[in-house]
Formats: structure tokens, sequence, C-alpha cells
């Protein structure tokens, strides 16, 4: 596997990575330090869900590093421009550069991206073919630490027996410090949320809708997918780190019509 780094030069960007992650950070330390570390030491909650919390944290930063770091789809300075696909291509009048349908110029990362959905500030980097699958995979894991983060703030206060063993630091600033967490949570939920459906349904209508006029049939939600995920493979579609191949599908589709 090999993973290629991509950075954004645009402090703006930097501004608001860094306050995702902090936001990431400040939950991934002080959900456990005053909720599931404490619970699990006193015997109220089983192991597993302390590794299920530190386990989804993982994935998120993971996706986010991913989606951050990875290359949006840049055009060649020289590209190979197929035969069959010449007259499809266009000149891009900021960069000078040939680029196929779909493509747009991004003028904070300066270059053309193929098929760009739109430049993430949150992630300083633009969304395009070769990361949207990982910005996908962010904004579902978002959701799922979010939600469990505020499942967890709920629970201390409503469900979990009370502690008994509480150190000075915990007693004094543990409401503030939940608050800010359960804050966070829903701010992040909420806008997560939207933006996964959002994004859902605009893969699914347009990778159905080009399927369609390519090929004059109808394709499944699974089929548009795994064009996005570039693999068929369901469980890897979950998956952070690995790299992503576009998948061969006109021939080889074509057969299975
Ligand atoms: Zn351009
Ligand atoms: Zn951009």
């Amino acid at each position: 596997m090999k993973l290629r780094l991509h950075f954004v030069v645009d402090p703006m960007g930097w501004l608001c990575i860094s306050v995702v992650f902090g936001i990431w950070l400040y939950n991934t330390f002080f959900v456990p330090k005053l909720v599931l570390l404490p619970h699990y030491e006193e015997g109220h909650i089983p192991w597993a869900l302390v590794v299920c919390y530190y386990l989804a944290s993982a994935l998120c930063v993971m996706a986010l590093f991913r989606a951050s770091t990875a290359d949006p789809g840049r055009l060649p300075v020289d590209p190979h421009i197929p035969h069959s696909e010449r007259e499809q291509w266009e000149l891009c009048n900021k960069c000078n550069l040939m680029r196929p349908k779909r493509s747009h110029h991004c003028s904070r990362c300066g270059h053309c991206v193929r098929r760009m959905d739109h430049h993430c500030p949150w992630i300083n980097n633009c969304v395009g073919e070769d990361n949207h699958w990982l910005f996908l995979q962010l904004c579902f894991y978002t959701q799922v630490l979010s939600l469990f983060t505020l499942v967890l703030d709920f629970c201390q206060y409503y469900y979990f027996q009370p502690l008994t063993r509480l150190d000075q630091f915990t007693t004094r600033h543990e409401l503030a410090l939940l608050r800010v967490s359960a804050l966070t949570g829903v701010v992040m939920f909420g806008g997560m949320s939207s933006l996964f459906y959002a994004q859902m349904a605009g893969v699914l209508s347009f990778s159905l809708c080009c399927l369609y006029c390519e090929y004059g049939t109808k394709r499944s939600w699974q089929w548009a997918l795994a064009e996005v995920c570039g693999t068929r493979w369901k469980l890897l579609w979950l998956l952070p780190l690995r790299s992503r191949q576009p998948l061969h599908t006109g021939h080889h589709y074509r057969s299975h019509v």
C-alpha cells in the first residue's frame, strides 16, 4: 500500500482543521477520564465498551488524517488523454491544463481536481474523485463518535451508578467538562448527520443518473458506492488505511448487462 501525502497551504484551513482535531482530542481524553475508566474500575461497565469508544475514536482520527492528506484527484501537467475521450476534455483557463468532464478548478488549492465535489476548509482539502470515499467515512465515523459521546454523557447523569472514588479534579470540574463534551457532541452530530445524508443522496443520485445515461439501465446503490470507494468489497468501504484504485467498470460491466 502506497499512500502519497498531499498538503494544502492555507492558514484558514489549518485553523479550521485544528478546531476539528481539538474537539476530537478533547472528547477522546475527557470522556474516558471522567466516565468510562472510573466506571470500568468500579465494575459498572464491561471493558468492551471502553475498547469500542477508543476504536470509534481511532477510526475517526484516521479518516480525518486520510481525508485531509489524500490527493483529491489533482490532474497531472501532461495527462494521458484516451483517444475515445478526446472530445470530452477541455482546457482550464486558470491553470492552462487539459481536464476531463466534471473536473473543476479550485482557487484555494490552485489546481484542477477530477470530479470535484467541493473544497472543505474543515479538512483543509478538496473533496474529489480520489478522496470522496474518505470524506464519507469521516462524516460517518464522526457521527458514530459524537453519538457515542452524547449517550455516555447522558448515562453519566441519568443511568450509571454514582462513583464512590472521585479525585478532587473530577469532583470540582466534572459538570463543566461534560457540558462542553455534550455541546460538541450535539454540534458535531447535527452537522455531520445532515452533511452525510446530503452527500450520500448526491453520490447515489448523480452516479445512478450518469450510469443510467451511459448504460441505459438502472444501477443499484451498492454499485454506485463501489464506484466511489474503488472496491466491491463492502468491508473495505469502512477502512481508511488503504489506497483507492478506480474501478475499470466499462467493459467488465457491459458484459454483465
Ligand atoms: Zn485549473
Ligand atoms: Zn481545493
